[in-house]
């Protein structure tokens, strides 16, 4: 950990570094904020969604708002992981669940919502507007339009479309770990991956998810995250995502946390509130999230080689952790003066 005063001296040169697109590893300090805003999301994608988030938390707003504006951003992209521009399910529809959480443990989800846009956005009206925590499919989508969010057209977009039809020469679902930096949307996997047979595009995302995590100038803390679940699921198949503890937990006195990677694993530990009671007792967010993967790693004995997850945790004092099963997962930080990607640490290598 590194206090504030060294921390800004270091980062004028970490962000022209980070202009230059380096990713800092994790042994890097650059892990603790005494004071101001900061945000942090998952994945590479998490550069562009920090900076909606920025522009809120720049200015004196609400962590909450920066979480939903953050995550908007990604949940716009056609050429991402998230959104309406994601791999479809089996059948070939592109589901969509997301949930927020804000300071006083108010919280709202949506799953298995359909041709909405911004599904983060229908979760904080749930959170606002209803006497409930989830909505979920047609229900979901009845409230999103009664509630002024226009109904997109149901299509693929071509990306999409392109692995849809590669995965129906086979429609064999095997998850394969994500991992950042990987040339991918390849063909006949359920997700993408390393050991990719083929690949359409480059410069793709192989996962399916943002969380954020924020704390803002008034040092209280929010959380949002969303998702198109794993590519070629089973229709209606849920993961952690819009899982209130399981990919988002936010507890003000203690910290915020998010998830990604294969939800049902991180569900089966209620992932995201593990890593808030491990950080109540004392430890940091790194070590919580680290604890947490040792868990999942100790459930699914040998088959943990073949799955991923990955936590990222803000704690009240501004200090922030990420852990992974495997390498390659990547998050994006950014603070007053400083705009980075972080490389996780991870169990296997
Ligand atoms: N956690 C997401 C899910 O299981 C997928 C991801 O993080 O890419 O739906």
């Amino acid at each position: 950990m590194i206090n504030r005063r060294k921390f800004i001296a270091l980062s004028a040169f970490s962000s022209v570094v980070g202009m230059l697109g380096k990713k800092l590893s994790a042994a890097e300090p650059l892990t603790a904020f005494k004071k101001g805003p900061i945000v942090i999301s998952t994945w590479d994608a998490g550069i562009e969604a920090n900076k909606g988030a920025w522009k809120i938390l720049q200015a004196g707003g609400r962590a909450l708002d920066a979480v939903e504006a953050g995550v908007m951003v990604t949940e716009a992209s056609q050429n991402c992981c998230v959104g309406l521009g994601a791999n479809p399910d089996r059948d070939g529809f592109v589901t969509l669940d997301a949930c927020i959480m804000d300071e006083l443990f108010n919280c709202g989800s949506v799953a298995f919502l359909e041709r909405i846009k911004h599904p983060v956005s229908v979760a904080r009206r749930v959170m606002e507007k209803t006497p409930h925590v989830m909505l979920v499919g047609t229900g979901a989508q009845q409230f999103a339009i009664a509630e002024g969010f226009p109904l997109e057209e149901q299509k693929l977009s071509p990306d999409a479309q392109k692995a849809y039809d590669n995965w129906l020469k086979n429609s064999e679902y095997k998850p394969v770990i994500n991992v950042e930096n990987q040339p991918v949307r390849q063909a006949g996997k359920a997700n993408h991956g390393p050991s990719a047979p083929s690949l359409l595009e480059s410069g793709e995302w192989n996962h399916d998810t943002i969380g954020m995590v924020a704390m803002d100038a008034k040092g209280n803390l929010s959380g949002s995250c969303t998702t198109s679940g794993m590519g070629f699921k089973m229709r209606g198949r849920l993961g952690d995502s819009p899982i209130i503890g399981a990919g988002l937990f936010v507890d003000n006195e203690v910290g915020a946390c998010t998830a990604t990677g294969q939800g049902e694993d991180v569900i089966r530990v209620a992932g995201s509130h593990t890593v808030i009671e491990l950080m109540r007792q004392g430890l940091s967010p790194e070590a919580a999230c680290k604890k947490t993967i040792e868990r999942i790693v100790k459930i699914k004995k040998e088959k943990a080689k073949d799955i991923q997850v990955a936590f990222l945790a803000l704690n009240k004092k501004g200090e922030v952790g990420a852990y992974a099963i495997h390498k390659g997962f990547s998050y994006a930080l950014k603070a007053e003066g400083i705009e980075r990607l972080v490389t996780a640490k991870s169990l296997f290598n």
